[in-house]
Order: C-alpha cells, then sequence, then structure tokens
C-alpha cells in the first residue's frame, strides 16, 4: 500500500494550553477560564496541570495532591478539551512550571505551548524559577481577574491578551465558605462538590 503524503496543509502544530494551579478547590472560574482561552485561542488540547508543591502558596496547609487532582478530574469530566494533567504530581517535589514545560516539549517538540494565568499571576513571572528559558519556550495568555489590576506581560514575554468574562471567585473564598457552612452551588461545578463530600475533604466529614 503507498502511503499518500500528509498534505502540506494538514501540518499545522498542535495548540497546547498549560493552565497550573493549586486548584485547592477548583472553582467555576478555572473553568471558565480554560474553556474561554481553549476557544478564543483555537487549542488542540487545555491541560489543567495540578501542582504537587505549590512553592508560592507557602504559610498554609495544602490539600492533598491527589485530592486537588480528583476534583480537577471531576471538573473535566465531560469537557472535551479539558485534561487534568498530574506530570507534576508524578515528578513529585516542589512544582516549577519551567520543568513542567520542557517536559512537554520533549513528548511534543513542535507544539506550539500556551502558559494561560490570571492577571493577579503576572507580577510575580520574574520570580519564577528559569523565567528567561521559560519565557522563549512559551507564550504567554492573561486573563483579567476581578481586583487585580490589567496588567501586560512582563519585558521578555510574548503574550496574547485573551478577554475572558470576569468571574469573582477565588479557591480562599470557597474554603472559608466551607469553613462557615455556606453553600458553593453556582461557584464550584457538582462533580467537584459531590467529590469534596465524597472525600470528606475541607472537615466536611466532621
Ligand atoms: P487561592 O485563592 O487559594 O490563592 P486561586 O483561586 O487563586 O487560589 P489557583 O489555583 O491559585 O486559584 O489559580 C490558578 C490559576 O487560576 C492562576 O493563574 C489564577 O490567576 C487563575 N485564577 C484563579 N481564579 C481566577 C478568577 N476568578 N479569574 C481569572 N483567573 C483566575
Amino acid at each position: 500500500m503507498v502511503r499518500e503524503a500528509v498534505p502540506e496543509a494538514a501540518r499545522v502544530a498542535t495548540r497546547i494550553g498549560i493552565f497550573g494551579g493549586t486548584f485547592d478547590p477548583i472553582h467555576c472560574a478555572h473553568v471558565e477560564v480554560a474553556e474561554a482561552v481553549r476557544q478564543a485561542l483555537g487549542l488542540d488540547r487545555m491541560l489543567l496541570v495540578v501542582a504537587n508543591e505549590p512553592w508560592q502558596k507557602q504559610g498554609r496547609p495544602v490539600t492533598p495532591a491527589e485530592d486537588r487532582y480528583a476534583m480537577v478530574a471531576a471538573a473535566a469530566e465531560g469537557r472535551p478539551g479539558l485534561e487534568p494533567c498530574r506530570m507534576e504530581i508524578d515528578r513529585g517535589g516542589p512544582s516549577y512550571t519551567i520543568d513542567t514545560v520542557e517536559q512537554l516539549r520533549r513528548l511534543e517538540p513542535q507544539a506550539v505551548l500556551i502558559l494561560v494565568v490570571g492577571s493577579d499571576v503576572v507580577a510575580e513571572l520574574p520570580t519564577w524559577k528559569d523565567e528567561p528559558a521559560l519565557r522563549d519556550l512559551v507564550t504567554l495568555a492573561v486573563v483579567g481577574r476581578p481586583g487585580a489590576p490589567r496588567v501586560a506581560p512582563p519585558p521578555g514575554w510574548h503574550g496574547v491578551d485573551v478577554s475572558v468574562a470576569p468571574f469573582d471567585v477565588s479557591s480562599t473564598e470557597l474554603r472559608r465558605r466551607i469553613e462557615a457552612g455556606e453553600p458553593l452551588a453556582g461557584l464550584v461545578p457538582d462533580p467537584v462538590i459531590h467529590c469534596i463530600v465524597q472525600r470528606g475533604l475541607y472537615a466536611t466529614g466532621r
């Protein structure tokens, strides 16, 4: 059998979104951001990368990574294109985005990698491990976050602006709500609420 050559037009690079977070817990704004950026930039895949040890969140206890991963997997259920990603958990230790990006680059050498961050994270980027190497490997997509000023990518970053409807929710506020016994409906996807209750997370099993 003679194999037909792949037409040149079909050789378009895979576009992969990398949306990392502690996701403690994942909430509706995370899902909105992931879906909106995926559609706006025509991404083939959007990875929800669960941090193993989020070095930026030192000073407070963090829910075990496997529980956070289970919540992210529940949020991605039935949403083709959103992929829970456990690369950082499987690597172990502190989670640095450069390590994840280099690993993805080895797995998908031709892919265009788009790093998605909320505007509150932009000011911290220069403190990230190997920032010069990281900014050479990815395109940055910054999404607005209520309460955080609209910001341009720091010098040296190649960025794209994506407009996402603001959704004022944070994991911190949700942990407070759970502690206070306030409802999560509308702020956390229903399958994630189910996962929280089933696993007795955030002392819901008390
Ligand atoms: P915490 O309140 O515990 O700090 P968080 O809600 O900021 O958590 P993270 O898991 O730290 O959630 O965030 C992962 C990514 O999602 C970050 O890039 C963050 O800027 C972005 N993000 C979180 N909430 C929103 C939101 N409401 N709108 C836009 N981006 C958001």
